[in-house]
């Protein structure tokens, strides 16, 4: 640390990870703990499992949100993410079909913000019961920037049908 620079504060991420191939359980597991390698771990969400949306002739996805403290800037953690996805075989790039581990950031503090490659918060986690169940367990009160609502109210908002807490 510079002499005269106070310490910034760190910066609150939530993340979103998905997984429909292999030992599902044992890849959130893995994901985790090789995020916590790059960021401060705060919270784990509990479990869900979701059957397939989009292309359905796949297996049920299990889905779970972390919370994070961390110094990178957004694009820096999204490569460190890819580099997760990557390292832990991600075997497809069809959109929405099956896969090791999908890791998204959700949101980054209140930033609203929205390049080629990287939109936050993430523009489809307000229609996705599979990202906002977990999500309202440790971050129901959090205000979406832009939507000026709360997790908790998003989540009210979407189909609860296709889910289930493990
Ligand atoms: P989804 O995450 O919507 O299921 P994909 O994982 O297939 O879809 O999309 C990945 C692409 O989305 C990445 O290449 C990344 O550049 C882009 N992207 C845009 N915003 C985000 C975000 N907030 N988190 C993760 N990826 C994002
Ligand atoms: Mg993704």
């Amino acid at each position: 640390m510079t002499e005269n620079r106070l310490p910034e504060p760190a910066h609150t991420v939530y993340l979103g990870l998905g997984t429909n191939l292999g030992d599902r359980a044992a890849n959130l597991a893995e994901a985790v703990a090789r995020l916590g390698e790059h960021l401060a771990v705060k919270q784990e969400s509990p479990i869900y499992e979701t059957e397939p949306w989009g292309i359905t002739d796949q297996p049920a996805f299990l889905n779970q949100c972390i919370c994070g403290e961390t110094m990178l800037t957004p694009h820096r953690l999204l490569r460190i993410m890819k580099g997760i996805e990557a390292e832990m075989g991600r075997q497809t790039i069809v959109r929405y079909g099956p896969r090791l581990i999908d890791l998204d950031i959700l949101l980054y503090d209140k930033l609203h913000y929205s390049s080629y490659s990287l939109t936050i918060p993430h523009p489809r986690m307000i229609d996705r019961i599979f990202v906002l169940a977990p999500l309202a367990d440790i971050a129901g009160d959090v205000v979406h920037p832009g939507l000026g609502c709360t997790i908790r109210e998003l989540l009210g908002r979407v189909d609860h049908s296709v889910i289930r807490r493990l």
